[in-house]
């Protein structure tokens, strides 16, 4: 048997036929290439297209409209949170707070924030992945201004406790933010409910196209402006809108919400990849059992090279990623791996496989045919392997 099988919709999603069409509309219909900034009817027409997107995307996520800014990605969103609140209130402090587990669009940011002579306090996490409400408590001082967490893990799946964590942040009166680019979509997201102050997510992850992102930023929040410019998006994010991939991330948000009650049947593809790939010897699930995103499997297996597991896997036609996808062309153990405790060598050898709707039970047959063999094979050209 062979097929194709995708199985890395963490590091990136097929554009939906029903989001093409909403783009290709946006491209081809008579006055949607006007400049939304611009007064005559050509330019309002693509200023109303873009706000309706805004308030579709709003209405899912249950915000207004105006707390909805667009840019051009997750990494651009989680730069503008935490550098914007970073600088917006230096008068109250210097001190911010993160997880050691973050997307490099936030590790990074921070790093260079050091280097503007912040200091960041990195909290440990659980052999799980996970952050408690009472870490970030006892971390707070009274020169904190920012809490960046991100809602779930990129490599390992896990979901925090972001409500919780934004109940500490309210109560200490510190800033909240959440990189929630792998939840958006994957879990449901209300806003109200949630009560962090600042939330990122991107298009690419649910099925728009890459070159689209967004970040939500509470009414009241101090933070500045990311992008100086033309005075687009209210003045706080310069730049010329790309009103068709508004569209599009707006019509894919509204797809993945009403798909949201689906994700059992997600949830129980995934639990079978987990019952089945737990029975290869020395395997290792990492991420938690029961706080994890519905898609998100994540093996390590000792003896392993996961570059290695990753070629012969493409060799039958399934696409998956070692570490994160955007680190996956380095050599470097997976920092997350590390800090939930697993050692260099095992870090070396994970496997994550990310699934969606369109994965159909013959995938997860053809996914447990071919995982078992090649990390057999691997390990019989191992000189570490010993039964
Ligand atoms: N944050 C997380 C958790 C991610 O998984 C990613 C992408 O993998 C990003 C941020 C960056 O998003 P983008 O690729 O849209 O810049």
């Amino acid at each position: 048997m062979s097929r194709f099988v995708y199985a890395d919709n963490a590091a990136t999603t097929p554009v939906l036929p029903e989001v093409a069409d909403v783009m290709r509309e946006c491209f081809l219909q008579d006055g949607m290439y006007g400049n939304p900034s611009s007064l005559y009817k050509k330019g309002q027409e693509a200023n109303k297209a873009l706000n309706d997107a805004r308030a579709k995307i709003a209405g899912v996520l249950n915000c207004k409209p105006t707390e909805i800014f667009f840019t051009s990605c997750g990494s651009e969103s989680d730069n503008w949170a935490i550098k914007g609140a970073a600088r917006a209130n230096v008068k109250k402090g210097k001190h911010l707070i993160t997880t050691k587990i973050e997307h490099h669009a936030v590790l990074y940011t921070m790093e260079a924030l050091e280097k503007e002579g912040f200091e960041v306090t990195y909290l440990d996490v659980d052999s799980d992945g996970l952050v408690s409400a009472e870490q970030v408590r006892e971390a707070i001082r009274p020169d904190t201004t920012l809490v960046a967490i991100m809602y779930a893990n990129n490599e390992i799946g896990t979901i925090e406790p972001i409500k919780e964590i934004a109940a500490v942040c309210r109560e200490k009166k510190v800033i909240c933010f959440t990189d929630a680019v792998q939840a958006v979509g994957n879990v449901k997201i209300d806003l109200a409910d949630l009560g962090v102050d600042m939330l990122s997510f991107s298009g690419h992850k649910i099925h728009a196209p890459k070159g689209i992102g967004a970040l939500y930023i509470k009414t009241g929040t101090r933070v500045h402006n990311f992008l100086d410019g033309g005075g687009q998006e209210r003045g706080r994010r310069g730049g010329t809108e790309n009103v068709a991939f508004a569209l599009a991330l707006a019509k894919a948000l509204e797809i993945a919400d009403g798909r949201l009650d689906e994700l059992d049947a997600v949830k129980a593809k995934r639990d079978r990849l987990i019952t089945e790939l737990k029975k290869i010897p020395r395997s290792i699930l990492n991420g938690s059992e029961e706080k994890r995103l519905p898609g998100n499997v994540n093996f390590s297996f000792e003896c392993i090279e996961g570059e290695s597991l990753l070629l012969l896997l493409d060799s039958m036609g399934i696409c998956a990623s070692t570490g994160s996808a955007c680190s996956s062309r380095s050599l470097e153990p997976s920092h997350v791996l590390l800090a939930i405790g697993l050692p260099v060598e095992h870090a070396h050898g994970s496997l994550r496989l990310s699934i969606t709707h369109e994965t159909t039970d013959e995938d997860i047959d053809y996914i447990l045919e071919c995982v078992p063999k090649v990390v057999s094979r691997l390990r019989a050209m191992s000189p570490l392997w010993n039964e």
